[in-house]
């Protein structure tokens, strides 16, 4: 009881700030494209039933369309086959929706190279900065792509070789997955993996290592940059979609305010 108006009470005062890491939804998000051999996702869309006239006199609305995978989202392992067994969206408990997140910045790194990869040694580093990974927590991995988000071109970087966006080693995600008790991972491009994934060993890295070890994905951030090294509390909070293999999210964070 004391802590809950506690917090209501650092809410109210602007101790406690919350940070929306969420990118706006609408027909301009940026939305992963595969090889054209693959299924291809929906944009998102907004398609009007009334807005204050003859179909609906008093009241707006609108059907939305979109995938699962659209904007900033959630990956429940089941998004993946080697998570096959494990959670569909719907099923995620709502205590594993809320955890401490810790920030990796590699903004500097993703500027000098779009196709820079997080390695071991990098969050071992970050780790003997600012101490262990936290359990049951999030690493929200910041390569300042978020500024490209408003351009659909620049974020994905593509060329005739396929998209250049930073993400992580193969070898490091598999460090990631099954040696650390995190959540999940968050990013802020457009999935999980980097650009050339589909070209690593084993494809798309993160996607399986993470799915194989129940471990939840979170893309499209913004305002990571807004967050600290360590102490933010991070909420996410995808559609229970039964069945559903992720789902778009609102992801808020809560930050103490500098004293
Ligand atoms: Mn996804």
């Amino acid at each position: 009881m004391a802590i809950l108006s506690e917090l209501v009470t650092a809410l109210h005062d602007g101790r406690i700030q919350v940070v929306d890491l969420t990118s706006p939804l609408h027909a301009g998000t940026p939305i992963l494209e595969l090889p054209a051999q693959f299924g291809q996702t929906n944009p998102f869309q907004l398609q009007e039933i009334s807005r204050y006239d003859d179909r609906g006199p008093a009241w707006y609305w609108n059907n939305i369309v979109t995938g699962e995978h659209t904007g900033t989202h959630f990956d429940a392992p089941v998004h993946w086959v080697t998570g096959k067994d494990h959670e569909d969206v719907s099923q995620v408990l709502p205590e594993r929706l809320m955890g401490p997140a810790v920030v990796i910045d590699r903004a500097q790194d993703a500027a000098d190279d779009p196709d820079f990869l997080l390695e071991i040694e990098h969050v071992q580093a970050w780790e003997a900065e600012h101490g262990a990974l936290p359990d049951g927590g999030w690493l929200l991995y910041r390569t300042g792509w978020d500024a490209r988000s408003h351009d659909a071109q620049a974020y994905a970087n593509a060329d005739e070789a396929g998209p250049h966006t930073p993400g992580i080693s193969a070898g490091c995600a598999k460090w990631l997955a099954e040696e650390t008790s995190l959540l999940g991972l968050g990013v802020e491009t457009v999935g999980t993996d980097a650009g050339a994934a589909p070209g690593f060993d084993p494809m798309f890295p993160c996607h399986a290592f993470l799915a194989a070890t129940g471990k939840y994905g979170l893309t499209q951030l913004q305002n990571v940059a807004r967050l600290p090294a360590t102490g933010a509390v991070v909420i996410a909070s995808p559609l229970p979609i039964v069945g559903g293999s992720g789902s778009p999210a609102r992801v808020l964070a809560l930050v103490e305010r500098d004293a």
